[in-house]
C-alpha cells in the first residue's frame, strides 16, 4: 500500500497517522523525495483502503500487490518524465539519445565525439571513466581528471553527461561533473551504492544485471526511490543466456514489460546488448519499436582504435545513420 501524503501535512497529523497505521498492523516506511511524501506499506494490504483514505494528512491511498511498490506502475497513472535543464528532456514525448565512446579515452576523442553529437542534434553523452573490465590488466579509465575533461566540453556545447559511478565512495567527487549517474550491470544489485544515489538529486540510470531478472531490476530501482530520488531510468542491456554467438542476449520483451509494470522511463542499450557492430542498428530500432524511451549507444570516431568496447561501437557514419532510420520510425512506435 502507498499512501501519497497532503504537501500541507504538519509533523503533529504525520505522526499521528503513523501511529494510527501501526495500530492497523501496518509497517510503515516514511519517504520524501524530490517530488512529494509517501508512507509505504509493503505486503497485501490487510485492511480497507477506505479507512485510510479518510485520515487527516492523507492525499490518496493505493493497493499494490507487487514486491516492489514505489516504482510500480498500479498507482501511478503517468510515466515519469526527467527534466535535465537547458531544454534537455526525456519522456513526456520526448526519445532520448545518449551516445558516445564507451570510455572516455583522451581529449580529441572527447571533441570528435561531441561534434559528431552536436551535427547529430544529440544532447546526451555517455563515456565511462571508472570502467568495470573483466580483466585488471584492461583499460579501466581515466577517473576523475576524464570526467572533468568530458564535462569541460559537454557544457560548452549544451550537452548533457550519463557515466557509470561504481562505487560509493565516488559520489561526491563525480557531482559537480554528471547529469545522470550509470549503474552498471555489474553493479545492479550493489544496495549501498542504490541507497547513496536514492540521496542525490541527480538521475539514476539503472542497467539490468548480468543475469538479472526483471523483478529484480524494480527492485534496485526500489531501493533508489525509496531512499529519496525518483528521478530512474531503468536500462535494458542484454542478459547472459546459453547463446555464445554474440556477447548478450538483447531481451526485447523487457522493454513492454516493463512499460508495463512501471511508470519509470525505460532505455535500451542495444551496444551491451549484442556486442556486435552490425547487430547494434537493428535492434536498436527493434527497441524503439518495442516503447523504449531512449537508447544509449556506443559509438567512436575510429572503433578500430577504442580503447573499450570498439567491436559494438558504430562508426560516426553508422550513428548518423541509426539517427536518421529512428526519426523515420519513431512517429509508428508504441510508446506510452
Ligand atoms: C558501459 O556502459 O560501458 C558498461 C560497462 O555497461 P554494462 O554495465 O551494461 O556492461
Ligand atoms: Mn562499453
Amino acid at each position: 500500500m502507498i499512501i501519497r501524503l497532503s504537501p500541507h501535512i504538519t509533523p503533529d497529523t504525520s505522526a499521528q497517522l503513523h501511529d494510527q497505521l501501526q495500530a492497523l498492523q501496518c509497517s510503515v516506511h516514511a519517504v520524501t523525495t524530490q517530488s512529494a511524501s509517501y508512507l509505504v506499506c509493503p505486503g497485501p494490504p490487510s485492511i480497507d483502503l477506505r479507512r485510510v483514505g479518510f485520515l487527516p494528512g492523507v492525499a490518496d491511498v493505493h493497493a499494490v500487490s507487487e514486491t516492489y511498490q514505489l516504482v510500480s506502475g498500479s498507482w501511478k497513472t503517468q510515466r515519469t518524465t526527467i527534466d535535465l535543464g537547458d531544454g534537455v528532456q526525456i519522456g513526456g514525448g520526448h526519445f532520448a539519445l545518449m551516445a558516445g565512446t564507451c570510455s572516455i579515452e583522451n581529449e580529441t576523442q572527447i571533441q570528435d565525439t561531441v561534434a559528431h553529437l552536436v551535427q547529430q542534434g544529440i544532447r546526451i553523452m555517455r563515456g565511462g571513466v571508472f570502467k568495470p573490465r573483466s580483466s585488471p590488466y584492461a583499460f579501466r579509465g581515466l577517473g576523475m581528471e576524464g570526467l572533468q575533461l568530458f564535462y569541460q566540453h559537454c557544457r560548452q556545447a549544451g550537452i548533457k553527461i550519463i557515466t557509470e559511478v561504481m562505487q560509493p565512495a565516488q559520489i561526491d567527487q563525480m557531482y559537480a561533473y554528471t547529469d545522470i549517474f550509470q549503474v552498471g550491470a555489474r553493479n545492479a544489485q550493489n544496495f549501498n551504492l542504490l541507497g547513496e544515489l536514492g540521496q542525490q538529486d541527480k538521475a539514476v540510470l539503472i542497467k539490468r544485471g548480468i543475469s538479472g531478472t526483471i523483478e529484480e531490476l524494480l527492485q534496485s530501482a526500489e531501493y533508489v526511490f525509496s531512499a529519496g530520488n525518483e528521478r530512474i531510468l531503468l536500462c535494458e542491456r542484454g542478459i547472459r543466456t546459453f547463446e555464445t554467438a554474440y556477447r548478450n542476449t538483447f531481451d526485447i520483451n523487457a522493454i513492454p514489460l516493463l512499460k508495463a509494470r512501471t511508470h519509470l522511463l525505460v532505455i535500451a542499450d542495444p551496444s551491451h546488448g549484442t556486442g556486435i557492430r552490425n547487430l547494434v542498428m537493428p535492434v536498436a530500432l527493434a527497441a524503439a519499436m518495442a516503447g523504449a524511451d531512449g537508447l544509449l549507444y556506443e559509438t567512436h570516431s575510429q572503433p578500430e582504435l577504442a580503447l573499450s568496447d570498439g567491436q559494438q561501437s558504430l562508426s560516426h557514419e553508422e550513428s548518423a545513420e541509426l539517427v536518421a532510420r529512428l526519426r523515420q520510425i519513431l512517429p509508428f512506435c508504441c510508446r506510452s
